[in-house]
């Protein structure tokens, strides 16, 4: 199957942060893929910007090495590549000064489209919106991206949606979650909302539980000290966790439209319950001993007295028709067993089991994997083969979406590239809407207070585990067991 390339308008993409970590990695990566599949138009150019001096050919030459490095080998034509380099450009700016702002107005075109990317510290997001309006650079479509974190709490995202609302009005403002730029998150809601098959039996009187696991096997190392003033909670939960949870649980949107989308979304965010401080299990990785010691968390955070999670897990209930009596178990650790990231719809038991085969039997589960390996199964129950009587087993229907698009796996557009493109088709469709991102603080803030008021410690787990015992429990508890963490 050969993926369609849909056309963009000629724009002028500038990024904030382009000599950074997030856009050496992601962003003029997955721009250059965007441009090897024809999608970046030849008047187009990308113009880098940060505080560092450079000219437009030792940025080539960075943006050049960053291909090298994060792209496969396969990808990397040489011809191809010099023409790419040539839609690029650096004019440096300091968002906190005066420097390089008029300069930057100059080159910026105002009749094309025109998207900032701000991958930078959330603290100068002020800054940049301010400047950009103020120096004249964005014309009145002007959109900008801005990256996670979206605030810290409510009071802090209320007050950054009002500094950006000073400069840009809502349909403007991108907030990115990179999540909802995967190629499975988008098909739940084709698979939802495309299929007859599924929607009868998605609700609280076919589905027994939902579970949403988001596993990595690194620590914090690294980016500790960052690490230590969030947590799971703020890190994941509030934000990445949130946004799957949303579109598992929303009504159908009218249409595909990206406020009716929001809008479903948002009621999911308001039918969610406090959670009960019993509900909550939080943890924080030991060290490794042995052959090869690994720092604890409270090593890699720089701070022996640490209380911050690097482990959470938690049910969650929605009251709304659909979907009361049916948990959502939330999971998400660092120095798990294994990196993997998946959501598993558990439906319920047959209402009376006409076979006497007990053992074999297990409940149908629809398991959507984001990571890695994207794609989604479904386990169903059929005859074992052969003779021996009516025994039953398990088979899983399985759709990977590398083998089902006909490729490797490298041609998957990654979530960055297909958000850009994206925000320069304008569709918000994927983006965090302001009044989405305050109802998830508003959530979840009560939840930080309550167990910063009990002064509780996370628990000790054990590096390459499933993280702490009473994560186990919080399942065992309601007759239930966690999926096993694996690749
Ligand atoms: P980073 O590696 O620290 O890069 C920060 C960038 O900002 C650099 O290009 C830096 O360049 C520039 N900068 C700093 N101060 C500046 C100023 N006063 N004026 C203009 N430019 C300035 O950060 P990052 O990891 O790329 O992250 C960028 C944003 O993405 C952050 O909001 C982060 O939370 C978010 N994010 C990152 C990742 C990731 O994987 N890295 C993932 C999710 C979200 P100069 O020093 O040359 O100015």
């Amino acid at each position: 199957m050969v993926s369609r390339v849909i056309p963009v308008d000629p724009f002028d993409l500038v990024i904030f942060g382009a000599t950074g970590d997030l856009a050496r990695r992601k962003i003029l990566p997955g721009l250059y893929r965007r441009y090897l599949a024809g999608q970046v138009p030849e008047t187009s150019r990308i113009i880098g910007s940060a505080r560092s001096e450079m000219d437009h050919a030792g940025f080539r030459d960075f943006v050049a090495e960053a291909i090298a490095e994060f792209l496969p080998k396969a990808r990397q034509d040489g011809q191809t590549l010099q023409r790419f380099l040539e839609h690029l450009h650096y004019i440096p700016v300091d968002a906190r000064g005066d420097g390089g702002w008029a300069e930057l107005a100059g080159f910026v075109r105002r009749d094309v489209v025109q998207a900032f990317y701000f991958s930078v510290a959330p603290s100068l997001f002020g800054d940049i919106a301010e400047r950009l309006h103020g120096y004249g650079v964005a014309n009145a479509e002007a959109r900008i991206v801005v990256e996670k974190p979206f605030g810290r709490d409510l009071d802090s995202a209320k007050a950054l949606n009002a500094t950006l609302a000073l400069h840009f009005a809502e349909s403007q403002i991108y907030r990115i979650d990179h999540y909802l730029g995967k190629e499975t998150v988008q098909n739940l809601m084709a698979v939802r909302f495309a299929n007859i098959l599924f929607e009868p039996l998605w609700n609280a009187r076919h589905v027994d539980h939902v579970q949403i696991t988001v596993a990595e096997t690194v620590g914090v190392g690294g980016r500790g000290a960052y690490y230590d003033k969030s947590g799971a909670m703020r890190d994941m939960v509030q934000n990445h966790m949130m946004q799957l949870l949303c579109l598992i649980a929303m009504e159908a949107p009218y249409r595909f439209d990206p406020d009716a989308v929001r809008d479903e979304k948002l009621k999911v965010i308001h039918a969610l319950q406090p959670v009960r401080p019993e509900d909550i299990v939080r943890g924080q990785y030991r060290a490794r001993t042995g052959v090869t010691p690994e720092p604890s968390y409270a090593e890699d955070a720089e701070n022996p007295a640490s209380t911050t999670e690097s482990f959470i897990a938690m049910k969650v209930a929605i009251a709304n028709w659909r979907w009361k009596g049916t948990p959502f178990y939330l999971r998400t650790g660092k120095k798990l067993r294994a990196r993997a990231s998946e959501i598993a719809i558990v439906f319920k038991e047959v209402p009376h089991s006409i076979f006497e085969d007990e053992e074999g039997w297990r409940e149908n589960v629809l398991s959507i994997r984001l990571q890695p390996n994207e794609g989604m199964t479904l386990s169903v129950m059929i005859k074992e083969p052969g003779p021996g009587g009516m025994r039953l087993t398990e088979v899983p229907l399985d759709m990977s979406f590398a083998e089902a698009l006909g490729e490797d796996g490298t041609d998957i557009p990654d979530a960055y590239e297909r958000l850009i493109m994206d925000v320069i088709r304008g569709n918000q469709t994927l983006f965090m809407r302001g009044d989405e991102v305050e109802a998830a603080w508003a959530w979840t803030d009560p939840i930080i207070a309550g167990w910063e008021a009990r002064g509780e410690k996370p628990k000790p787990y054990d590096p390459g585990s499933s993280g702490p015992e009473d994560a186990l429990m919080l399942l065992h508890r309601d007759g239930r067991r966690w999926r096993e963490i694996r690749e």
